[in-house]
Protein backbone atom coordinates (compact mmCIF):
# COMPACT_ATOMS: atom_id res chain seq x y z
CA UNK A 1 0.00 0.00 0.00
CA UNK A 2 1.11 3.55 -0.79
CA UNK A 3 1.90 6.22 2.16
CA UNK A 4 -1.29 8.37 1.50
CA UNK A 5 -0.91 12.21 2.62
CA UNK A 6 -4.49 13.21 1.08
CA UNK A 7 -6.22 16.06 2.52
CA UNK A 8 -9.44 14.28 2.35
CA UNK A 9 -11.04 11.40 2.04
CA UNK A 10 -7.77 10.25 3.31
CA UNK A 11 -6.08 7.31 4.73
CA UNK A 12 -7.99 4.90 7.07
CA UNK A 13 -5.93 2.67 9.86
CA UNK A 14 -4.98 -0.58 7.89
CA UNK A 15 -6.34 -2.98 10.59
CA UNK A 16 -9.74 -1.00 10.39
CA UNK A 17 -10.04 -2.34 6.46
CA UNK A 18 -9.04 -5.46 7.03
CA UNK A 19 -11.29 -5.90 9.60
CA UNK A 20 -14.32 -4.25 7.44
CA UNK A 21 -12.95 -6.99 5.04
CA UNK A 22 -13.43 -9.84 6.89
CA UNK A 23 -16.73 -9.00 8.27
CA UNK A 24 -17.59 -7.76 4.15
CA UNK A 25 -20.12 -10.45 3.27
CA UNK A 26 -21.31 -11.46 6.59
CA UNK A 27 -21.37 -9.40 9.27
CA UNK A 28 -21.54 -10.89 12.80
CA UNK A 29 -22.79 -13.84 11.59
CA UNK A 30 -26.11 -12.40 10.16
CA UNK A 31 -25.40 -13.78 7.07
CA UNK A 32 -25.41 -9.92 5.02
CA UNK A 33 -22.78 -7.60 4.74
CA UNK A 34 -23.83 -4.40 6.84
CA UNK A 35 -24.63 -2.47 3.30
CA UNK A 36 -27.60 -5.42 2.99
CA UNK A 37 -29.08 -4.53 6.23
CA UNK A 38 -32.34 -3.04 7.65
CA UNK A 39 -31.09 0.62 9.37
CA UNK A 40 -34.00 -0.34 11.88
CA UNK A 41 -32.79 -4.11 12.26
CA UNK A 42 -31.17 -4.83 16.27
CA UNK A 43 -28.08 -5.25 14.44
CA UNK A 44 -27.77 -1.68 13.13
CA UNK A 45 -29.00 -0.42 16.11
CA UNK A 46 -26.18 -2.28 18.09
CA UNK A 47 -23.28 -0.44 15.60
CA UNK A 48 -25.12 2.82 15.97
CA UNK A 49 -24.92 2.47 19.65
CA UNK A 50 -21.75 1.17 19.90
CA UNK A 51 -20.32 3.98 17.60
CA UNK A 52 -22.27 6.85 19.64
CA UNK A 53 -21.20 5.37 22.52
CA UNK A 54 -17.66 5.13 21.77
CA UNK A 55 -17.14 8.79 20.17
CA UNK A 56 -18.89 9.97 23.92
CA UNK A 57 -16.00 8.00 25.48
CA UNK A 58 -13.37 8.99 23.53
CA UNK A 59 -13.95 12.34 23.63
CA UNK A 60 -15.62 12.66 27.51
CA UNK A 61 -19.02 14.13 25.45
CA UNK A 62 -21.06 15.65 29.06
CA UNK A 63 -24.86 14.25 29.22
CA UNK A 64 -26.48 16.86 27.78
CA UNK A 65 -24.71 16.54 24.13
CA UNK A 66 -26.89 14.92 21.44
CA UNK A 67 -24.14 12.96 19.19
CA UNK A 68 -26.07 13.06 15.44
CA UNK A 69 -24.77 10.91 12.44
CA UNK A 70 -26.31 13.09 9.31
CA UNK A 71 -25.92 13.44 5.34
CA UNK A 72 -24.89 16.50 3.43
CA UNK A 73 -21.44 17.09 4.28
CA UNK A 74 -19.45 20.35 5.96
CA UNK A 75 -21.36 21.63 3.43
CA UNK A 76 -24.61 20.78 4.60
CA UNK A 77 -23.52 22.16 8.37
CA UNK A 78 -23.04 25.28 6.72
CA UNK A 79 -26.55 25.83 5.69
CA UNK A 80 -27.85 23.83 8.89
CA UNK A 81 -26.02 25.80 11.82
CA UNK A 82 -27.25 28.99 10.64
CA UNK A 83 -30.93 27.58 9.71
CA UNK A 84 -30.48 25.88 13.42
CA UNK A 85 -29.22 28.95 15.49
CA UNK A 86 -29.46 32.16 13.47
CA UNK A 87 -32.53 32.51 15.78
CA UNK A 88 -31.18 32.13 19.45
CA UNK A 89 -31.31 35.94 19.64
CA UNK A 90 -33.57 38.93 18.40
CA UNK A 91 -30.89 40.11 16.12
CA UNK A 92 -30.75 37.09 13.45
CA UNK A 93 -26.97 37.59 13.89
CA UNK A 94 -23.50 35.11 14.37
CA UNK A 95 -20.22 36.09 14.54
CA UNK A 96 -17.88 34.30 11.85
CA UNK A 97 -14.06 34.11 12.12
CA UNK A 98 -12.83 33.76 8.23
CA UNK A 99 -9.62 31.92 8.75
CA UNK A 100 -9.39 30.46 5.17
CA UNK A 101 -11.59 28.69 2.82
CA UNK A 102 -13.73 26.48 5.10
CA UNK A 103 -14.59 29.34 7.35
CA UNK A 104 -15.37 31.66 4.36
CA UNK A 105 -17.40 29.45 2.32
CA UNK A 106 -19.21 28.70 5.78
CA UNK A 107 -19.91 32.57 6.34
CA UNK A 108 -20.93 32.97 2.85
CA UNK A 109 -23.85 30.38 3.23
CA UNK A 110 -24.79 31.67 6.65
CA UNK A 111 -25.41 35.05 4.89
CA UNK A 112 -28.63 33.43 3.51
CA UNK A 113 -30.38 33.04 6.60
CA UNK A 114 -29.85 36.13 8.96
CA UNK A 115 -26.81 38.74 9.47
CA UNK A 116 -22.95 37.89 9.30
CA UNK A 117 -20.78 39.71 11.51
CA UNK A 118 -16.81 39.43 10.01
CA UNK A 119 -14.91 39.17 13.41
CA UNK A 120 -11.43 39.45 12.22
CA UNK A 121 -10.03 42.00 9.29
CA UNK A 122 -10.66 41.15 5.77
CA UNK A 123 -8.10 39.18 3.69
CA UNK A 124 -6.89 37.23 0.60
CA UNK A 125 -3.75 35.93 2.32
CA UNK A 126 -4.64 33.17 5.24
CA UNK A 127 -1.78 32.79 7.68
CA UNK A 128 -3.25 32.66 11.10
CA UNK A 129 -5.44 34.35 13.51
CA UNK A 130 -4.96 37.78 13.66
CA UNK A 131 -4.82 39.74 17.25
CA UNK A 132 -7.27 39.57 19.39
CA UNK A 133 -7.01 43.47 19.39
CA UNK A 134 -8.22 43.31 15.56
CA UNK A 135 -11.42 41.61 16.33
CA UNK A 136 -14.96 42.76 16.27
CA UNK A 137 -17.25 40.42 17.88
CA UNK A 138 -20.55 41.50 18.73
CA UNK A 139 -22.61 41.09 22.01
CA UNK A 140 -25.79 40.22 20.45
CA UNK A 141 -25.05 37.79 18.36
CA UNK A 142 -26.88 34.41 18.11
CA UNK A 143 -23.78 31.88 17.84
CA UNK A 144 -19.97 32.49 17.25
CA UNK A 145 -18.57 30.53 14.41
CA UNK A 146 -15.08 29.17 13.88
CA UNK A 147 -13.09 26.74 11.51
CA UNK A 148 -10.69 24.60 14.11
CA UNK A 149 -8.67 23.77 11.24
CA UNK A 150 -8.58 25.02 7.91
CA UNK A 151 -7.77 22.05 5.45
CA UNK A 152 -6.92 24.07 2.44
CA UNK A 153 -4.68 26.55 4.25
CA UNK A 154 -3.14 24.69 6.75
CA UNK A 155 -4.49 26.99 9.89
CA UNK A 156 -5.40 25.92 13.05
CA UNK A 157 -6.96 27.23 16.11
CA UNK A 158 -4.89 25.84 18.83
CA UNK A 159 -7.60 26.72 21.29
CA UNK A 160 -11.38 27.89 20.42
CA UNK A 161 -10.81 31.93 20.31
CA UNK A 162 -12.43 33.71 23.82
CA UNK A 163 -15.79 35.13 23.73
CA UNK A 164 -18.43 35.66 26.10
CA UNK A 165 -19.50 32.71 27.16
CA UNK A 166 -23.24 33.13 27.28
CA UNK A 167 -22.63 33.21 23.49
CA UNK A 168 -22.84 29.78 22.01
CA UNK A 169 -19.64 28.74 19.81
CA UNK A 170 -19.63 26.52 17.10
CA UNK A 171 -16.73 25.11 15.55
CA UNK A 172 -16.16 22.92 12.21
CA UNK A 173 -13.49 20.45 13.43
CA UNK A 174 -13.71 18.02 10.10
CA UNK A 175 -10.04 18.37 9.66
CA UNK A 176 -8.96 18.01 13.43
CA UNK A 177 -11.44 16.07 15.37
CA UNK A 178 -10.10 13.38 17.48
CA UNK A 179 -6.51 14.88 17.66
CA UNK A 180 -6.37 16.51 20.39
CA UNK A 181 -8.18 16.72 23.86
CA UNK A 182 -11.22 19.00 23.77
CA UNK A 183 -13.48 20.28 26.63
CA UNK A 184 -16.76 19.47 24.93
CA UNK A 185 -18.72 21.81 27.00
CA UNK A 186 -16.80 24.79 25.83
CA UNK A 187 -18.97 24.39 22.83
CA UNK A 188 -22.89 24.45 21.72
CA UNK A 189 -22.43 22.63 18.04
CA UNK A 190 -19.21 21.18 17.07
CA UNK A 191 -19.05 19.00 13.56
CA UNK A 192 -17.41 17.31 11.43
CA UNK A 193 -17.13 15.12 8.38
CA UNK A 194 -16.00 12.00 8.66
CA UNK A 195 -13.63 11.79 5.32
CA UNK A 196 -10.31 12.96 7.10
CA UNK A 197 -9.96 11.83 10.92
CA UNK A 198 -12.76 9.31 10.93
CA UNK A 199 -13.97 7.30 7.93
CA UNK A 200 -15.22 7.28 4.59
CA UNK A 201 -17.25 10.27 3.14
CA UNK A 202 -20.70 10.56 3.54
CA UNK A 203 -21.01 10.43 7.29
CA UNK A 204 -21.51 14.20 8.87
CA UNK A 205 -21.12 14.49 12.80
CA UNK A 206 -22.40 16.80 14.75
CA UNK A 207 -22.87 17.16 18.66
CA UNK A 208 -24.98 19.31 20.06
CA UNK A 209 -25.65 20.86 23.42
CA UNK A 210 -29.34 20.00 23.92
CA UNK A 211 -31.17 23.44 25.26
CA UNK A 212 -29.79 24.54 20.77
CA UNK A 213 -32.40 21.74 19.97
CA UNK A 214 -35.75 23.36 18.52
CA UNK A 215 -34.50 26.71 17.64
CA UNK A 216 -34.58 26.56 13.96
CA UNK A 217 -36.31 28.43 11.36
CA UNK A 218 -39.42 27.30 10.05
CA UNK A 219 -38.50 26.74 6.52
CA UNK A 220 -35.97 24.47 7.69
CA UNK A 221 -35.77 21.02 5.68
CA UNK A 222 -36.51 18.37 8.19
CA UNK A 223 -33.36 16.66 7.38
CA UNK A 224 -31.19 19.56 8.68
CA UNK A 225 -33.14 19.81 11.75
CA UNK A 226 -31.10 19.36 14.80
CA UNK A 227 -34.25 18.53 16.75
CA UNK A 228 -36.12 16.35 14.58
CA UNK A 229 -32.42 14.26 14.23
CA UNK A 230 -31.80 13.92 17.88
CA UNK A 231 -35.64 13.05 18.41
CA UNK A 232 -35.44 10.16 15.84
CA UNK A 233 -31.43 8.99 17.26
CA UNK A 234 -30.65 9.96 13.72
CA UNK A 235 -32.93 7.25 12.32
CA UNK A 236 -35.20 9.89 10.85
CA UNK A 237 -34.41 8.78 7.73
CA UNK A 238 -32.16 6.50 6.19
CA UNK A 239 -28.50 7.41 7.60
CA UNK A 240 -25.52 6.09 5.62
CA UNK A 241 -25.21 3.02 7.35
CA UNK A 242 -22.88 1.57 6.03
CA UNK A 243 -20.40 4.68 6.28
CA UNK A 244 -21.60 4.83 10.26
CA UNK A 245 -20.54 1.33 10.62
CA UNK A 246 -17.05 2.13 9.44
CA UNK A 247 -16.54 5.16 11.43
CA UNK A 248 -17.47 3.01 14.29
CA UNK A 249 -14.60 0.66 13.80
CA UNK A 250 -12.19 3.92 13.73
CA UNK A 251 -13.77 4.62 17.39
CA UNK A 252 -13.06 1.24 18.14
CA UNK A 253 -9.69 1.30 17.29
CA UNK A 254 -8.93 4.48 18.22
CA UNK A 255 -9.66 3.53 21.99
CA UNK A 256 -7.34 0.27 21.84
CA UNK A 257 -4.66 2.44 20.45
CA UNK A 258 -4.90 4.72 23.30
CA UNK A 259 -7.43 7.33 22.53
CA UNK A 260 -6.53 10.90 22.24
CA UNK A 261 -3.59 11.08 24.10
CA UNK A 262 -2.10 9.07 21.91
CA UNK A 263 -3.45 10.70 18.92
CA UNK A 264 -2.32 14.59 20.08
CA UNK A 265 1.57 12.97 20.83
CA UNK A 266 1.94 11.56 17.18
CA UNK A 267 -0.01 14.66 15.61
CA UNK A 268 2.94 16.95 17.44
CA UNK A 269 5.48 14.41 16.04
CA UNK A 270 4.68 13.95 12.93
CA UNK A 271 4.02 17.37 12.13
CA UNK A 272 7.22 19.18 14.10
CA UNK A 273 9.42 16.73 12.08
CA UNK A 274 8.06 18.28 8.75
CA UNK A 275 7.97 21.84 10.60
CA UNK A 276 11.94 21.42 11.65
CA UNK A 277 12.99 20.63 8.47
CA UNK A 278 11.13 23.73 6.62
CA UNK A 279 11.86 25.83 9.55
CA UNK A 280 15.92 24.51 9.56
CA UNK A 281 15.87 25.00 5.55
CA UNK A 282 17.04 28.57 4.87
CA UNK A 283 13.63 29.42 2.93
CA UNK A 284 14.25 26.36 0.59
CA UNK A 285 10.90 25.10 2.00
CA UNK A 286 8.47 27.71 3.02
CA UNK A 287 5.22 27.68 5.04
CA UNK A 288 3.70 31.00 4.90
CA UNK A 289 1.58 29.97 8.42
CA UNK A 290 2.41 32.18 11.41
CA UNK A 291 4.58 29.11 13.81
CA UNK A 292 1.19 30.24 16.47
CA UNK A 293 -1.41 29.18 14.50
CA UNK A 294 0.46 26.24 12.29
CA UNK A 295 -1.77 23.28 11.48
CA UNK A 296 -0.87 19.71 12.78
CA UNK A 297 -2.99 18.23 10.30
CA UNK A 298 -2.19 19.97 7.17
CA UNK A 299 1.47 21.16 6.35
CA UNK A 300 0.86 23.46 3.79
CA UNK A 301 4.27 24.87 2.31
CA UNK A 302 6.16 25.97 -0.90
CA UNK A 303 9.64 24.60 -2.31
CA UNK A 304 12.24 27.07 -4.07
CA UNK A 305 11.52 30.26 -1.66
CA UNK A 306 7.87 31.90 -0.22
CA UNK A 307 6.58 32.27 -3.91
CA UNK A 308 7.48 28.63 -4.95
CA UNK A 309 9.37 27.36 -7.73
CA UNK A 310 6.58 25.67 -9.51
CA UNK A 311 8.98 23.13 -11.64
CA UNK A 312 11.07 22.17 -8.11
CA UNK A 313 7.20 21.38 -6.64
CA UNK A 314 6.34 19.40 -9.79
CA UNK A 315 10.03 17.81 -9.50
CA UNK A 316 8.87 16.96 -6.16
CA UNK A 317 6.09 15.45 -6.30
CA UNK A 318 6.88 12.80 -8.73
CA UNK A 319 9.91 11.78 -6.74
CA UNK A 320 7.18 11.38 -4.17
CA UNK A 321 5.13 10.11 -6.03
CA UNK A 322 8.29 7.38 -7.46
CA UNK A 323 9.05 6.40 -3.25
CA UNK A 324 5.06 5.58 -3.30
CA UNK A 325 4.23 8.89 -1.32
CA UNK A 326 1.07 10.24 -2.63
CA UNK A 327 -1.68 12.76 -2.53
CA UNK A 328 1.13 15.54 -1.61
CA UNK A 329 0.17 18.38 -3.95
CA UNK A 330 -0.95 21.40 -2.29
CA UNK A 331 -4.73 22.75 -2.84
CA UNK A 332 -5.42 24.06 -6.63
CA UNK A 333 -6.11 27.44 -4.91
CA UNK A 334 -2.84 28.35 -3.22
CA UNK A 335 -0.38 25.52 -4.84
CA UNK A 336 2.96 24.26 -3.37
CA UNK A 337 2.66 21.20 -0.92
CA UNK A 338 0.20 20.11 1.43
CA UNK A 339 1.14 16.98 3.91
CA UNK A 340 -1.86 15.82 5.28
CA UNK A 341 -1.17 14.27 8.31
CA UNK A 342 -4.20 12.68 10.00
CA UNK A 343 -4.87 10.37 13.02
CA UNK A 344 -4.75 6.85 10.58
CA UNK A 345 -1.39 8.26 8.90
CA UNK A 346 1.67 6.47 11.33
CA UNK A 347 4.54 8.39 12.71
CA UNK A 348 6.88 6.04 9.89
CA UNK A 349 5.45 7.90 6.93
CA UNK A 350 5.96 11.34 8.48
CA UNK A 351 9.66 10.27 8.86
CA UNK A 352 10.04 8.91 5.59
CA UNK A 353 8.72 12.26 4.32
CA UNK A 354 11.05 14.27 6.31
CA UNK A 355 14.10 12.10 5.19
CA UNK A 356 13.15 12.88 1.54
CA UNK A 357 12.14 16.37 2.60
CA UNK A 358 16.02 16.84 3.78
CA UNK A 359 17.29 14.53 0.83
CA UNK A 360 15.68 16.52 -1.86
CA UNK A 361 16.67 20.11 -0.24
CA UNK A 362 20.50 18.41 -0.30
CA UNK A 363 19.99 17.58 -4.27
CA UNK A 364 18.15 20.77 -5.43
CA UNK A 365 18.94 23.82 -2.62
CA UNK A 366 21.41 26.11 -2.75
N1 LIG B 1 -14.87 22.03 6.51
C1 LIG B 1 -13.58 21.66 6.37
C2 LIG B 1 -12.60 22.05 7.44
C3 LIG B 1 -13.17 20.93 5.26
O1 LIG B 1 -11.89 20.55 5.13
C4 LIG B 1 -14.13 20.57 4.28
C5 LIG B 1 -13.76 19.78 3.10
O2 LIG B 1 -12.64 19.45 2.84
C6 LIG B 1 -15.44 21.00 4.45
C7 LIG B 1 -15.78 21.72 5.59
C8 LIG B 1 -16.49 20.69 3.45
O3 LIG B 1 -16.85 19.37 3.60
P1 LIG B 1 -17.71 18.56 2.53
O4 LIG B 1 -16.88 18.42 1.30
O5 LIG B 1 -17.95 17.26 3.25
O6 LIG B 1 -18.97 19.30 2.29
Amino acid sequence: RKLNFAAGPSALPLDVLQKAQSEMLNFNGTGISVMEMSHRSADFTEILTQAINNLQDLLDIPSNYKVLFVQGGGTGQFAAVAMNLMRLKPNHSADYFVTGTWSQKAAKEAEKYGKVNYVLPHTKQFKGVPHVNHWNLDNDASYIYYCANETVHGVEFQEPPSHNPDIPIVADMSSNILSKELDISKYGVIYFGAQKNVGPAGVTVVIIREDLLGRAMPSTPAVLDYKILAANNSLYNTPPCYGIYMCGLVFEWLKTHGGIETTAEKSNLKSSALYDIIDNSNEFYHCAVDKEHRSRMNVTFRIGGSNGNENLEKKFLEEAQNLHMIQLKGHRSVGGIRASLYNAVPVEHALKLADFMKDFQRRFGE
